[in-house]
């Protein structure tokens, strides 16, 4: 990410922040602090604090030994770094910095600081950003873009790796080892996830992978991914160990064509909710509208799940630039489930899948 992107990132936060009627945004160590810093610090009981309030320069509060590493940050031009000594109160070195007002605080800080940060400061308020900047990191630019295409096609090629295997007589757990591998071999940096869900397992939509031996007839709900440069990768496809049953290829019908349907709605300017509405639909017609327990979709990036949300009651307006997935599924108790998940780009017209493995139903041995 080239430098000035990071000034970009932090002029649009306070925008955004004084539109919200706020006075700013203070940010520790998380996804958003390393979008609006490039500064990947890890949280801890010390306090580092981005502070970008309306009308001043933007301070970076950091502990006296980590300052080195602040100043070596790539997004650090025109933030003015402030070091307190750990014989220090940091939240009240803070308290000094903030003027009064209503500030968002990234979701990911530790309650401790939080809670220290109300301590210290006698007339600050603090809201989550989640909610009150909920759009902070969703449009992506192109070079984001870039890099979610770039570790979606290599959870893909991963996919392409795995339809070689035999399922039948491995454990979902060795399933998910060789998941693991194939995410690093194809381009991957961490393998973050491996569900594995065989049969009634596949019920359970976050069930990740047992002891469970994967029998002929099983469907096998494949959810995995992890991080490339950053950015998340998720994919989800249900293969069918032996020729499937008529109602698992009815079921993986209706699945692969609300997931269609889904697709086919998003363009700029639609809600959120209508997206999930046009999937719900066709689950609904084929009689599953129970069965279909989850939102169809999360917004991904630096995070594997943030805004948009693809949920009835979003009413956000899609644009281009915003990434998410699309990622229906049916769950019947006891028996098995099926989801199909693709991460998707909208466009100044549409949509486009960054995934393109196939969504053929898959036999495998
Ligand atoms: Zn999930
Ligand atoms: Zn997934
Ligand atoms: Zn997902």
């Amino acid at each position: 990410v080239s430098a000035d992107r990071y000034q970009k990132r932090r002029a649009r936060a306070l925008e955004s922040s004084e539109a919200a009627g706020l006075a700013g945004l203070v940010v520790t160590p998380g996804s958003d602090f390393v979008y609006l810093t490039g500064h990947e610090a890890d949280p801890y009981e010390r306090l580092t604090l981005l502070i970008l309030a309306v009308g001043r320069d933007p301070v970076l509060l950091v502990p006296t030994l980590e300052r080195p590493l602040a100043e070596a940050a790539p997004g650090m031009d025109g933030v003015e770094i402030v070091d307190w000594r750990d014989s220090e109160d940091a939240h009240e070195v803070a308290a000094r910095i903030l003027r009064s007002g209503r500030y968002a605080i990234n979701d990911q800080t530790w309650a401790s600081h939080l809670l220290e940060l109300e301590r210290a400061t006698a007339d600050c308020m603090f809201v989550p950003a989640g909610r009150a900047l909920p759009l902070l990191r969703a449009v992506k630019d192109d070079e984001e873009v870039e890099l979610l295409r770039a570790v979606a096609r290599a959870a893909d090629a991963a996919f392409a790796d795995l339809v070689e295997i035999a399922f039948a007589g491995q454990r979902e757990l060795e399933v998910a080892e060789v998941v693991r591998e194939r995410l690093l071999e194809r381009g991957h940096e961490t393998a973050d996830f491996a569900i594995v869900a065989s049969g009634p397992n596949g019920a359970s939509p976050h069930h990740g992978a047992g002891e469970r031996a994967i029998e002929t007839g099983d469907a096998v709900v494949l959810d995995f991914g992890g991080t490339g440069a950053g950015y998340y990768s998720d994919i989800t496809r249900t293969v069918f160990v032996g020729e499937p049953s008529e109602e698992q290829r009815a079921v993986y019908d209706v699945v692969r064509a609300a997931q269609q349907a889904a697709f086919d709605a998003i363009r700029p300017g639609v809600a959120a909710q209508d997206v999930d509405r046009s999937a719900r639909a066709v689950i609904s017609e084929a009689g599953y509208a129970e069965r279909f327990v989850h939102r169809t979709g999360h917004g991904i990036g630096l995070d594997l799940h943030e805004p948009p949300y693809i949920v009835e009651g979003n009413e956000t307006a899609l644009e281009p630039g915003m990434t998410f997935s699309d990622e229906p599924g049916i769950y019947l108790p006891g028996r098995f489930g099926v989801r199909i998940e693709d991460q998707v780009v909208v466009t100044r017209s549409g949509a486009e899948r960054l995934n393109d493995a196939s969504r053929e139903p898959t036999v495998v041995a």
